[in-house]
């Protein structure tokens, strides 16, 4: 070591007076604050370790080919809990799930989609000079034009197609789409929802919400004799109804139902028009024949699980209450290619892992306990949440509320489900992205009529206040939502950055404030 001459110590000596001297105010101001709460100067140096490129590094993992889409209750799914579940234990997050676990199991029955399948059609066709019929297949592509069946039974079905409208029998609305056809052993089409707009005519609507749900719809067409079903819903892969056996069906898109249609003299959009219109069903026989092909698995045996983890609050009182940060970990996993599910909703989880991280790198010490809910099977029908609210780790009435992520990933405008319902739960986002994130931010009043689809309508529908963050704004020249597409590609770094500083300084506000400032109002919904 090489010695420094004497006067370098004055000069040191005098340096280090002089940041005591500058730093003492600063700090009995600290400890004032310290004492009030809020400690500003290490959240805002937490608040800026937040930062996009772990976040999408997270994403990239989570959506990777490694968990196979996180189909709940499948062993993709268990490894990305136990990878959420080991960065949870390594920043030291409190398990709150069974016996002192992070996991929070519940029974989730699920089906794999083996193969791609086939949907064809068959067209009637007599070679010239000869009068013998024969027939061409018409094949549809994977994906742009069909996908198997979520949860369709194995095997395979050739049959006439009758259309059946919405595939709904209503006798309490004088509706009945089966009326006067016979469907026995046939393939069914049919729309997905209801010839209601819950926008348009919401009483009416509740009326006929029991008949929107897809479970619904094709327990429907099977009680009819129904044997497979061409279900004219995106196509995109939903697996939120209950297997039904041997009943075999297909996600359809648009030109499917237009080859049906070709010939009968009529079209698809008048017909759907003359049964919104007078509430009457337009049910009719094709004389089209199809196959419908899908090699499925079922595992009725199946158990998933929530992940709970907590950042327990520090004031004797408060900490009994909780606010929960909830997204769902599951996506519908590979049918049979991969469905990432980068944005749906691996971004979510990403940024709940980005706050929990920040929240114990900071030491930061909230008033109210934090609860991080990694939600399972919300792609099977919310069933999680649902599991969760039947069996919280918090009574329910010391929930202050709910803030959920769904698909935080892709694009550049936030939009928050439910503020107007909620304004003080919505308050502390919209004033931190005033002073820090200055984000396209909006949010509105959610009558949250339809059936639920999101883990928030679950609380809503318990009367918790909930939120739900997501963002939109990339406009792509083909879907990518529930189907191969929903990959990296569709990931805006900085938005996951930007989210996760969100919610860090508004959860952190909310677990902070006085009882005063948070007056729960009843919840809007009916
Ligand atoms: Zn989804």
């Amino acid at each position: 070591m090489k010695h420094k001459p004497v006067k370098y110590y004055y000069q040191r000596a005098g340096l280090l007076l002089f940041i005591f001297l500058w730093l003492a105010p600063a700090s009995s101001r600290l400890l004032a604050q310290n004492r009030a709460g809020l400690d500003q100067t290490k959240w805002l140096k937490v608040l800026h370790e937040i930062a996009s490129q772990p976040l999408y590094d997270l994403v990239s993992e989570f959506s990777s080919e490694k968990y196979h889409g996180r189909l709940s209750g499948t062993d993709g799914y268990n490894q990305a809990v136990a990878r959420v579940a080991s960065l949870l234990e390594t920043w030291g997050l409190e398990p709150t799930g069974d016996n002192g676990s992070y996991l929070q199991a519940f029974p989730d029955p699920y089906t794999l989609v083996l193969e791609r399948g086939e949907v064809s059609l068959h067209l009637p066709v007599t070679a010239p000079g000869s009068k013998k019929p024969g027939e061409i297949k018409k094949f549809y592509r994977y994906e742009d034009e069909y996908f198997p069946g979520g949860t369709s039974a194995s095997g395979e079905i050739t049959a006439e197609v009758v259309y059946a409208g919405f595939g709904i029998t209503a006798p309490e609305l004088g509706y009945d789409d089966y009326k006067g056809i016979d469907v026995r052993g046939k393939i069914v089409l049919i729309e997905n929802e209801v010839p209601i707009s819950p926008d348009k005519d919401p009483e009416t609507f509740k009326k006929w919400r029991q008949y929107s749900f897809h479970q619904y719809k094709l327990q429907n067409a099977a009680a009819h004799g129904a044997k497979g079903l061409l279900y004219y819903y995106g196509p995109i892969v939903n697996p939120n109804s209950d297997y039904i056996d041997s009943f075999i069906y297909s996600y359809v898109g648009q030109s499917v139902v237009d080859d049906i249609f070709a010939g009968s003299g009529k079209t698809y959009q008048e017909t759907v028009a003359a049964i919104k219109k007078n509430l009457k069903p337009q049910s009719f026989k094709t004389g089209k024949v199809f196959t419908i092909k899908n090699k499925t698995e079922h595992h009725p045996e199946g158990q998933s699980y929530n992940l709970l983890a907590r950042v327990k609050g520090v004031d004797p009182v408060l900490k009994e209450e909780v606010i929960i940060i909830s997204g769902h970990l599951d996506h519908v996993g590979s049918c049979p290619d991969l469905m990432p599910g980068a944005n749906d909703n691996a971004s979510s989880v990403a940024v709940m892992l980005g706050v929990a991280q920040a929240l114990m790198k900071g030491e930061i010490e909230a008033k109210r306990t934090i609860l991080f809910a990694f939600f399972g099977a919300e792609e099977q029908g919310v069933k999680g949440s649902e599991f969760y609210l039947e069996h919280p780790v918090y009574p329910l009435e010391k929930t202050i509320g709910l803030i959920n992520l769904d698909g935080v990933g892709s694009g550049d405008k936030i939009l928050v489900l439910a503020g107007k319902n909620f304004p003080w739960l919505y308050q502390p986002f919209e004033k931190a992205n005033n002073n820090y994130i200055h984000r396209s931010l909006d949010t509105n009043y959610w009558p949250n009529l339809t059936r639920p689809r999101l883990d928030a309508a679950r609380f809503m529908e318990k009367n918790i206040p909930a939120l739900s963050f997501s963002v939109s704004g990339l406009e792509l020249p083909y879907p990518a939502y529930h189907n191969t597409r929903d990959n990296l590609a569709v990931i805006n770094p900085e938005i996951l950055e930007d989210v996760a500083r969100l919610l860090f300084l508004g959860v952190l506000e909310l677990a902070m404030a006085s009882p005063e400032k948070l007056k729960p109002q009843a919840a809007l919904v009916k």
